[in-house]
């Protein structure tokens, strides 16, 4: 169920976005339809978010996760392995630094 949500707040935030870019309410007057969508599908997204993915923090539900570089990967020197220092997810990613 929450998985539809997700999609359905995506569409509307994208049909707002367009709708904005487009500017179609020159043609139709659409009042502030855009920015509706655009603001319902973001509390959809956000509220699926919170509900499907399990992390402690409500931060690291919505993806904010905070990344702590703990090593560099062992096979390929530019990369780096981070570590949410709220959850414990793990990512690599490159550095250049
Ligand atoms: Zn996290």
């Amino acid at each position: 169920m929450f998985a539809k949500l997700k999609t359905i707040a995506s569409l509307s935030i994208l049909v707002g976005a367009v709708l904005l870019l487009a500017k179609v309410e020159e043609t139709f007057k659409l009042y502030n339809i855009p920015y509706i969508l655009i603001a319902f599908g973001f509390i959809f997204l956000i509220v699926s978010l919170l509900a499907t993915n399990k992390e402690e923090s409500l931060l690291c539900r919505i993806g904010l996760h905070r990344y702590e570089r703990i090593s560099r990967d062992s096979e390929i020197p530019a990369m780096f392995l981070y570590e949410c220092e709220r959850c414990g997810k793990k990512k690599k990613a490159a550095s250049t630094i």
